[in-house]
């Protein structure tokens, strides 16, 4: 994507936007550099914004045009032009091809931070650095900021890690990622996502109260693919929107099924990653599903962790009040596990908590975890929600957590995520 008034002219070395390189004449000129500085060490760098597409499409282009500019004369400050070469390769992207001990990457990254900051737009705009340390010069220039790109993709989207230096696992786990990508079209014309459904447990009554929507892949090659592999795959390239829409009509259609057979349904969660919150046709989607399934709201609650709220507060919560409106309940996901859980539990109308998986696995060997915990309880107890403790899979942890109060536990100790087949034979022994 190209921010608007852009046109390189034809044998320009320079970007008309930032008046930095362009790609072509930074591969000259960053070549010359190389050639001429045996005896120097060098790094490139690849940087970009998080979700630049998005900040081009919610604010005008120009807001775009002005973080690329602002980043642009930062980089011709900042570093020596006899010793760092700096271009704009396109859009968002920037490559530097600089000393590496002139290069600090966490101060770049901070006073970018603070730059980028003093424009004042209302969005969390984050700089990511991939790094390749240079090591042998005969490698093709393009071949050096691939693997910088390969870094950079690697974390992009993370926010707790901001830059990665390149390494050679990363071309396998490249090769990978590209496989996974390359089938999951076919996958989800061909079936091979299912949803498994993990049972929610109220560990006093001694029932299921309600369950989480996981998807599961099945590649007729690869057999099962972990969830914890494609997901980030499909994060990064938005897939992952398409996904979580099948998951929660195949949850619709699972609570369909079960009122049909005149059976009791429990509500069941399911995920909503943050890329979902920028398409604005969700509430809707969603009360769609609900009519096509004859379903009432409180049947499908809504998972939502907070790494949508650190990138866009306003736009979230608008949502989160449509989705109130509509009747739907909402579960902030792994509370506890970012930098914002309690910012978020205080602007946000949430109904429950789900406690990160963090915290149940350290209880035993931390009298301080049992103290987070009880609190946590008493808190949501005061804000009138509900609370779910996640990742418990031991008496004791169970136990514990049933002392605190009303709580309900999901986790291997009570059952593991199951096929529906079994969930169904799980619901129908305990149910209230
Ligand atoms: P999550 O939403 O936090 O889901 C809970 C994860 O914890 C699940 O892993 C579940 O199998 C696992 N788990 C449950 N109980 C225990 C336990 O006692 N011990 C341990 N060690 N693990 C337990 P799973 O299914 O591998 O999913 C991992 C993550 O992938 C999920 O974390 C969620 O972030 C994501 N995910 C799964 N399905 C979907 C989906 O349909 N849409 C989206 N957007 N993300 C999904
Ligand atoms: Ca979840
Ligand atoms: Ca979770």
């Amino acid at each position: 994507m190209k921010a608007e008034g852009i046109v390189p002219t034809v044998g320009s070395k320079f970007d008309s936007l930032t008046g930095l390189y362009n790609r072509e004449a930074f591969y000259r000129e960053a070549m010359l550099l190389l050639g001429a500085r045996f005896d120097v060490d060098y790094y490139i760098v690849c940087m970009d914004i998080s979700c630049f597409k998005i900040i081009n499409d919610l604010f005008h282009v120009d807001t775009g045009n002005l973080i690329l500019r602002a980043a642009a004369d930062y980089f011709k400050i900042k570093f020596n032009p006899r010793t760092t070469i700096s271009c704009r390769a396109e859009a968002d992207h920037f490559i530097l091809c600089v000393p590496r001990d002139e290069l600090d990457i966490e101060q770049v990254i901070k006073e970018l931070d603070a730059r980028i900051q003093s424009l004042h737009i209302s969005h969390n705009i984050l700089f990511f650095a991939g790094i390749y340390p240079i090591e042998k010069r005969d490698l093709p220039i393009d071949q050096m900021c691939d693997r910088a790109g390969m870094a950079l993709r690697r974390i992009k989207g993370s926010y707790l890690t901001r830059y990665a230096y390149y390494d050679a696992k990363m071309r396998e786990q490249m090769i990978e990622e590209q496989l996974i990508a390359g089938n999951m079209e076919a996958a989800l014309l061909e079936n091979q996502f299912t949803i498994y459904l993990q049972p929610i447990f109220d560990p006093r009554k001694n029932i299921v109260t309600s369950a989480e929507a996981l998807v599961r892949w099945f590649h007729p090659v690869h057999g099962m693919v972990s969830p914890g592999k494609f997901i980030p795959v499909f994060e990064r390239n938005g897939f992952i929107v398409r996904l979580d829409r099948f998951v929660w009509e195949e949850a619709c259609r699972l609570q369909r099924k079960r009122l049909d057979e005149g059976k009791s349904v429990v509500p069941i969660s399911v995920n909503l990653s943050r890329l979902n919150f920028y398409s604005l046709d969700l509430p809707e989607f969603l009360a769609g599903l609900l009519d096509k399934y004859q379903l009432e709201p409180w049947m499908l609650k809504l998972e939502v962790t907070e790494s949508a709220y650190t990138d866009n507060q306003l736009q979230l919560l608008d949502m989160i009040s449509t989705f109130k409106d509509l009747g739907f309940s909402i579960l902030m996901d792994d509370f506890g596990s970012g930098y914002s859980s309690l910012n978020m539990l205080k602007d946000m109308p949430l109904d429950t908590l789900k406690v990160d998986m963090a915290f149940i696995r350290e209880l035993e060997k931390s009298h301080r975890v049992a103290i987070i915990l009880k609190f946590i309880v008493e808190l949501a107890e005061e804000l009138g929600m509900g609370v779910v403790v996640e990742g418990v899979e031991t008496k004791v942890q169970c136990d514990y957590v049933a002392s605190l109060g009303e709580v309900a536990i999901q986790g291997y100790y009570f059952s593991r995520p199951l096929p529906i087949e079994d969930y169904e034979k799980l619901l129908d022994k305990y149910s209230s």
